[in-house]
């Protein structure tokens, strides 16, 4: 099994820091863990969790990840600046020691410019807070990445300065130094050009690319060709501003254009999935035109030399859409969706027969269409599976739910109440909660009405709760998608719900989330 990234070439996933940077993205700890796990899936080398020095919950992240994330390739990554100017680099990087982070990037100035207005102190002073703050975390024993802030930039201004904040870092210690287009201004030739130039002195380097001229992926790729082998990016560009150098196109790009393996073996197939799961988690309705990953992005509109395609798809394609876990709309993708479900039925130590599988791709397909995503909804997509295979148990029974939500003028305050009715080990079992919410209300009735049942529950805490207002196909009405995580304080589960109305919607997602959790917690149900 691959066991650790060859160093030869870094791809570094800044999603959690920089891509969080997004207008409208908020990712909760929870959602920070989960992506890193997609992100560990598909197998990048390094995850840059966040800046633990400027964020108390990039701190939490750090401090739970040493406890809750087991990474199969990646490796983690914590963000920090240098010490302060005539600051002390023990007292102010001790959040990056403590972040136990193995690699630190560190992010200084390039560009004089910034050092004299923003920094507002002298050429000198910034070089010894880079060689101090690099020999200090060296002697911590932890990896230094060194990001060039505003570098192309602090190049055409002041060339013999930039590439002094290189040659300073490096000879502190400094492992890779990253090129950061921090203003995104840059077009390939010219910023090919610059890293060809800073390569020819010798020093390992790295690209940050932004995408303000819609070039940080050429950028990235120009870069690489120039001879840099790092490359920073995020999940399906995400960043502030127009965002970043969209990590997966630049995998995909390398991979499957320039036979470059930069992913361990049989990953890259992760692609798509791992794109609609992190668009998921970050709440941001996934781009159906995007390349590699799109679900548009291999499809044909009917009619147009549809014999043709099928007769030869490689005709109309770029590349076998399979290979990035995507697939060619207008055929059936039985073998893309039959290699995904046996997988991950293997993965469940399930072992669906092939007419199982048939039955849940046609399944899944029907569920998708009117707005379901199991991408991010993997316990969800297990019940599916156990119940084609006759496998899901079943704990409880519902009869009926209701939810009466109660405003009252003189005090402005809104109560909901929810009673739920149900059976559960043969017994019909009537409950009523209150709840600030009607989906917390719903919640605290259904727990009331089992916790008595099944004590396991008492473990269980719904974590994260997404709503999304989803379109219907073929110019049905839209509907609502709940996504809900649940958590047993160890290991975290995602359940989706789908429905006209938010609270039934909600109710699917939370029976999904408790049947999982006693499954997992090995609870046999009664029947
Ligand atoms: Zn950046």
């Amino acid at each position: 099994m691959f066991t650790s990234p060859p160093d030869e070439f870094h791809v570094y996933d800044t999603t959690l820091r920089d891509g969080s940077q997004r207008e409208g993205i908020s990712l909760s700890v929870n959602d920070k863990l989960a992506i890193a796990r997609h992100l560990d899936d598909l197998g990048v080398g390094f995850i840059e969790g966040g800046w633990p020095g400027a964020n108390p919950k990039d701190a939490e992240f750090f401090r739970r990840a040493r406890t809750e994330l087991s990474l199969r390739t990646a490796q983690l990554a914590a963000f920090g600046s240098t010490r302060r100017p005539h600051g002390d680099a023990a007292a102010d990087l001790a959040h990056l020691r403590e972040s136990g982070a193995g690699i630190v990037t560190l992010v200084a100035k390039a560009d004089v410019r910034h050092v004299e207005r923003a920094l507002r102190t002298t050429r000198r002073e910034n070089l010894a807070m880079i060689r101090d703050s690099v020999l200090h975390l060296r002697g911590e024993g932890q990896r230094v990445f060194l990001d060039a802030e505003h570098f192309f930039d602090g190049y055409a201004t002041d060339r013999a300065y930039a590439l002094e904040v290189l040659r300073v870092a490096a000879e502190a210690g400094a492992d890779v130094l990253v090129l950061c287009d921090t203003n995104g201004g840059m077009l390939p030739t010219q910023l090919a050009d610059v890293v060809a130039a800073v390569v020819a002195d010798g020093l390992r380097i790295g690209i940050h690319a932004h995408d303000d001229t819609s070039c940080a992926v050429a950028n990235s790729l120009a870069a690489i060709d120039s001879g840099a082998t790092h490359v920073q990016g995020t999940a399906n560009g995400y960043g502030e501003r127009s965002g970043n150098a969209n990590l997966f196109s630049v995998v995909a790009a390398l991979e499957t254009k320039l036979g470059r393996q930069v992913l361990p073996p049989g990953r890259l197939v992760e692609l798509g999935r791992v794109s609609h799961a992190v668009a998921e988690l970050a709440n941001i309705a996934p781009d159906p035109h995007q390349p590699w990953v799109g679900s548009s992005a291999f499809a044909h509109k009917a009619g147009l030399h549809v014999s043709a395609i099928k007769a030869d798809p490689d005709l109309y394609q770029h590349i076998d859409p399979a290979v990035v876990g995507n697939d060619m709309r207008l055929l059936v993708s039985e073998l893309a969706g039959r290699a995904t479900i046996e997988l991950k039925g293997r993965a469940l130590g399930l072992e669906p027969d092939r007419d199982t599988v048939a039955r849940v791709i046609d399944r899944v397909k029907d569920l998708e269409s009117v707005g379901y995503s199991f991408e991010a909804a993997e316990a969800s997509f297990e019940l599916l599976l156990r119940a084609e295979m006759g496998q899901r148990p079943r704990y409880f029974e519902l009869e009926s739910w209701r939810v009466i939500v109660d405003s009252r003028p003189t005090d402005g305050g809104v109560v909901s109440e929810a009673t739920v009715k149900l059976h559960a080990k043969g017994e019909r079992i009537v409950a009523t909660g209150e709840g600030n919410g009607p989906v917390n209300a719903l919640d605290t009735a259904l727990r009331l009405a089992l916790h008595q049942r099944y004590p396991e529950l008492a473990r269980m805490d719904l974590v994260d709760y997404k709503v999304r207002i989803v379109s219907g196909a073929h110019g049905t009405e839209a509907v609502t998608r709940v996504m809900v995580q649940t958590s047993d304080g160890s290991t975290q589960w995602d359940t989706v719900g789908v429905h006209e109305n938010v609270i039934a919607a909600s109710w699917q997602a939370l029976e999904e989330a408790y049947t999982s959790g006693l499954l997992r917690q090995g609870v046999q149900a009664d029947r």
